[in-house]
């Protein structure tokens, strides 16, 4: 077993009522567990077995008839990626940060518009990210597994997933309602400064 399922950095009743404790059980015992199961099954006895999760997703990125592992891989990295951007508690948004969020955006009020109306936009499932590129802050969303990681120039510092299993328990079909709340309730903004650097 190359692939592991990361252990949730809170616990499974931290991130409500904005999501539910059945919400996260679901997502992450049954979801991102099942995308670690599937992702472990297709690299059994293969060159990828002993790979890095990392490598595992770009090299089946480069290759379509990867494509399977590809979704299943590039999910579980998303998750991890996903509950580390979340956070129990709201926080303010370390100086470092806030500086080039003003300087990107104008400010963070209009950075957590932007994120909202990605995230609506976004048809479907995905996932919306804040990211640098060329040291400048972004928001772009991806389709089902596609991830900012396969693209060189894009270093993601925070993700919120807009799967439908991520809020329909919750708030049924009312993407919105979950990500109003997510955006003013529950974003690690600590752990997106610490992505611009790479420091912990
Ligand atoms: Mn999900």
């Amino acid at each position: 077993m190359t692939v592991q399922l990361q252990n949730l950095p809170y616990a499974e009743n931290a991130l409500a009522p904005v999501i539910s404790e059945k919400t996260v059980q679901f997502h992450y015992h049954k979801h991102h567990a099942g995308y670690v199961q599937k992702t472990n099954e297709l690299i059994y006895n293969t060159d990828l077995e002993n790979k890095s999760l990392e490598e595992i997703i770009l090299t089946a990125a480069s290759d379509s008839s990867y494509q399977t592992l590809f979704n299943n891989a590039a999910q579980v990295w998303n998750h991890q990626f996903y509950w580390q951007s979340l956070k129990p508690a709201a926080s303010p948004v370390p100086e470092k940060l806030k500086i080039l969020i003003e300087r990107d955006f104008g400010s963070v009020d209009e950075l957590k518009n932007q994120l909202q109306a990605k995230g609506l936009s976004q048809f479907g499932s995905g996932w919306v990210w804040l990211v640098t590129e060329n040291d400048k802050l972004s928001i772009l969303s991806t389709s089902n597994a596609q991830t900012p990681l396969t693209n060189g120039n894009q270093k993601p510092l925070l993700t919120i997933d807009v799967w439908e299993h991520a809020y329909y328990l919750d708030t049924q079909n009312n993407r919105a309602a979950y990500l109003q709340n997510v955006i003013n309730n529950l974003l690690n903004w600590e752990f997106a400064a610490q992505n611009l650097t790479g420091d912990k």
